[in-house]
């Protein structure tokens, strides 16, 4: 073997061994994940690396291609839930460059907005594909005020009767309640023992919640989330506020620092600190949500966040005393189907909270990572009593304060609800159930309102009598 040919072998060898290299290096692409929205399709790709990436659209037929540089498929783009997306197909290949092509076909146009995740806890590194439905844009955001549904005033305890409006049956609307179940898609909130997934255990509450409002007259609930995607925060208060929402309650079952920690309890905003540890702790970790599930492109403009600021000024400080008050009432139902972690509403600066016009509350319906609870939440016993002590609470809450121009309102301006809460001293022969009965109260409230463990009374005994419910209304 000559010189020359030497050379050439180690010369070929050599390259080769860069060949390999090149190749050992290129970032994995692992899997595909999909989650549909009522407005749009997310795609997240499972990545071993950061990488670049570059998203343009063809038309006739409508694709999307992916180009990522120095990247490899190695799992499967088949068997995503499709159904009810643009999406028809998906196909991948390598190119000359080292790079990896994905083709997306569609049924029709969509707008794609496309970013990658820092890894966390749950995931890796990854590159998350929205692809909006043209019809809802996702820069479509209604002004903050234009709401005719909602009154301007927010609802308030200290607003005086002359600023309702006079009763007027024929134009009752109906008390919205905003419920937003948290977490969803990408983010799944805490997770507990077995693998039990908050965002699933508060979405059933939340889609039994409505259920329960929606059978009542005078109020109507609208989901925020209706199925298994994500939201990111800010989107959620847009969402409630485009509803027209009255009042907006999320709903969660966190996870604890310490797996021992149990109870229910209901938070309200903060913008000063927070009341407690575990208050802080949990608003830290719900606003990782954004983090978790990724934003995109979603925040406020300058333009919005100077008239937020406006309204933050005028309206936030009787919105924190409504949120407070309707907190309040909740927490005190729940206290009378579960334990509670605190018996005082708590505040912390949770993102959800704080849209400036629509009093809002988050409910944690226990600890996920307390296995005796995690258990309970999963059962529709412990949901279905849940349900009706947050449904009690929010039903107060409106009996007193109902806004001006809603059927509640109108009903409470011709004494068809009484007012406030009653007294009675038990006589001798009388038992709670009895005086549930004659009061047309559940027997839940009037515990609830006595702070009662149990069904037992004592005759001379003063029990406050709450507001009936619309159960025995015409
Ligand atoms: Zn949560």
């Amino acid at each position: 073997m000559g010189l020359r040919m030497r050379a050439r072998a180690w010369i070929a060898g050599l390259a080769l061994m860069l060949l390999a290299a090149q190749s050992w290096a290129l970032t994995e692409v692992r899997g595909v994940r999909l989650w549909r929205a009522p407005d749009n399709t997310r795609l997240v790709f499972d990545l071993t690396g950061p990488v670049q990436h570059s998203v343009f659209t063809l038309a006739a037929p409508d694709r999307i291609v992916i180009d990522v540089p120095r990247a490899a498929l190695r799992g499967s783009l088949d068997n995503l839930p499709l159904a009810n997306t643009p999406i028809t197909g998906m196909r991948a290949a390598p190119r000359d460059d080292n790079s990896l092509r994905v083709v997306i076909d569609l049924s029709s146009s969509v707008t794609p907005k496309s970013f990658t995740l820092e890894p966390n806890q749950e995931y890796g590194h990854r590159l998350v594909l929205d692809l909006f439905d043209k019809a809802a844009a996702p820069s479509e955001r209604p002004p903050v005020t234009a709401n005719p549904a909602r009154p301007a005033t927010p609802v308030s305890p200290a607003l005086p009767s002359s600023n309702r409006l006079p009763p007027q049956p024929s134009a009752q609307r109906d008390i919205i309640i905003a419920i937003d179940a948290g977490h969803g898609g990408e983010d799944p909130g805490a997770i507990g023992p077995g693998g039990v997934r908050e965002k699933d255990v508060v979405l059933s509450i939340s889609k039994q919640l409505q259920r329960a409002i929606n059978a009542e007259r005078g109020y109507r609930a609208e989901l925020v989330r209706t199925g298994d995607y994500f939201i990111p925060l800010r989107k959620r208060t847009e969402i409630a506020r485009k509803k027209g929402a009255d009042l907006f309650v999320s709903i969660h079952a966190d996870a604890a620092p310490r797996t021992s920690a149990y109870g229910a309890s209901v938070y309200a905003l903060s913008d000063r600190g927070a009341t407690s540890e575990t208050a802080r702790w949990l608003a830290d970790s719900e606003n990782r949500s954004d983090l978790i599930g990724g934003v995109g492109n979603v925040s406020l403009d300058d333009k919005d966040r100077m008239l937020a600021g406006v309204l933050l000024d005028l309206s936030m400080t009787a919105t924190l005393s409504s949120s407070l008050n309707v907190g309040q009432k909740v927490l005190s139902n729940m206290g009378s189907i579960t334990p509670l972690h605190k018996r005082r509403v708590e505040q912390a600066g949770f993102m959800v909270l704080k849209s400036p016009d629509i009093p809002s509350i988050l409910v944690e319906t226990g600890f996920i990572s307390n296995p005796a609870e995690a258990r309970k939440l999963q059962t529709a016993g412990h949901q279905q009593a849940l349900v009706r002590s947050m449904h009690s609470g929010i039903r107060q809450f409106f009996q007193e304060n109902p806004p001006p121009g809603t059927y509640i309102a109108w009903l409470r301006d011709s004494g068809r609800i009484a007012p406030g809460p009653r007294e009675h001293v038990v006589r001798s022969g009388e038992s709670l159930a009895l005086l549930a009965q004659r009061y047309q109260v559940s027997l839940a409230s009037i515990r609830s309102a006595n702070n009662l463990k149990n069904d037992v009374i004592k005759v001379g005994q003063t029990l406050s009598i709450p507001a009936p419910t619309l159960a025995g209304e015409p």
